[in-house]
């Protein structure tokens, strides 16, 4: 019989065909250095490139991959999902980027301080090699995100993390359909330590977050894990009631003890215009929120897993 793995090791992949075989190498070696028991599971997102047929071939290859090949593209972070509702590890899981952007060779490290009563490790980036757009843009939306959220979503931390056993199996509990694991990470609880590394750059490819599903990932975060937008739009409508009364009533004093003159177009043109700017912005975040819950009241599996691919030929010795 063989033993289960005490780590598994999930990596999504969508359309990743050119770092899979140097991502296959270092896998591999990994786990023929490391003490631990390693497994990896590796999902493909649906890709339409090559990249499933790697994924069958090292999983034949190498009893220590495992593949499950999602049935059309459902997104990194519910192949991720995918991956963590598989994961047969004995003790935690660690989940990596397929471009190599996040070295599994911290396997041990990241183990170690799990080992010092962690639950979840989360990396913490020390300096981003992306350019400067992309680096000021994540930090502001960090910034912002922990201002307006209901619970403290670590900075500067991505999805690369070691989370332990008990941690997955609240994941896997948790049916939300637009998920930001890195806020359920966070809500989940007990003991978290942040680990400092360097991110790399991409292997090679193509980043896969094109802008809009940056935005739609920003998007998540902000409206799953915040009730704030919501209560800022009743906190200007208040504000807005607040100023057109004491208009009013200004009005009606100027009109009485002053005598009136009427107000220019220009004023009347502005106001019209600022509170229908205004009340747009708030259709729009309730619009956000309604969505969110539309996409859930569905209720519809988070991903369909279209093949599991693994070699069960056990080895001797
Ligand atoms: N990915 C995925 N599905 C997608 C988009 C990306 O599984 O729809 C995978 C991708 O193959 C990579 C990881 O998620 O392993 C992170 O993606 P990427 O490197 O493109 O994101 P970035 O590092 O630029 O934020
Ligand atoms: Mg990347």
């Amino acid at each position: 019989m063989k033993l289960p793995p005490q780590i598994n090791i999930i990596v999504p992949l969508y359309n990743e065909e050119k770092v899979f075989n140097e991502l296959f190498r270092r896998l591999q070696q990994v786990i023929s250095s490391s003490k631990l028991l390693i497994s990896v599971i590796l999902i493909d997102d649906g890709s339409k490139d090559n990249t499933p047929n790697l994924i069958k071939d090292a999983c034949l290859k190498d009893e220590n991959f495992k593949g499950i090949l999602l049935s059309r593209n459902f997104g990194h972070e519910k192949a991720l999902s995918a991956g963590l509702s598989l994961s047969n590890a004995t003790e935690a899981v660690f989940i990596i980027d397929g471009d190599l952007q996040d070295p599994p060779e911290l396997v041990e490290e990241f183990y170690e301080q799990l080992q010092k009563g962690y639950d979840v490790v989360y990396a913490v980036r020390k300096k981003r090699k992306e350019n400067l757009l992309k680096r000021i843009s994540y930090k502001t939306f960090y910034r912002i995100l922990n201002k307006i959220s209901y619970i403290n979503i670590q900075i500067d931390s991505g999805d690369f993390s070691m989370l332990s056993t008990r941690v997955v199996e609240q994941f896997n509990k948790m049916p939300e359909d637009s998920r930001f694991l890195r806020g359920m990470r966070s809500w989940v609880g007990f003991n978290q330590i942040g680990f400092e590394y360097e991110r790399s750059e991409r292997h090679s490819g193509e980043s896969k977050y094109k802008i809009k599903g940056l935005i739609k990932l920003a998007l998540n975060g902000l409206f799953n894990f915040s009730e704030y937008p919501i209560k800022f739009i009743t906190r200007l409508g208040i504000l807005t009631l607040v100023i057109s009364v004491s208009y009013f009533i200004y009005t009606l004093i100027k009109h009485y003890f002053l005598g009136g003159v009427p107000e220019g177009f220009t004023a009347l043109f502005f106001l019209i215009t600022l509170f229908g700017g205004a009340q747009l912005v708030a259709i729009g975040i309730i619009g956000e929120y309604i969505l969110r819950i539309f996409f859930q009241v569905k209720n519809r599996p988070l991903f369909i897993i279209k093949e599991i691919i693994e070699n069960k030929t056990i080895k001797n010795g």
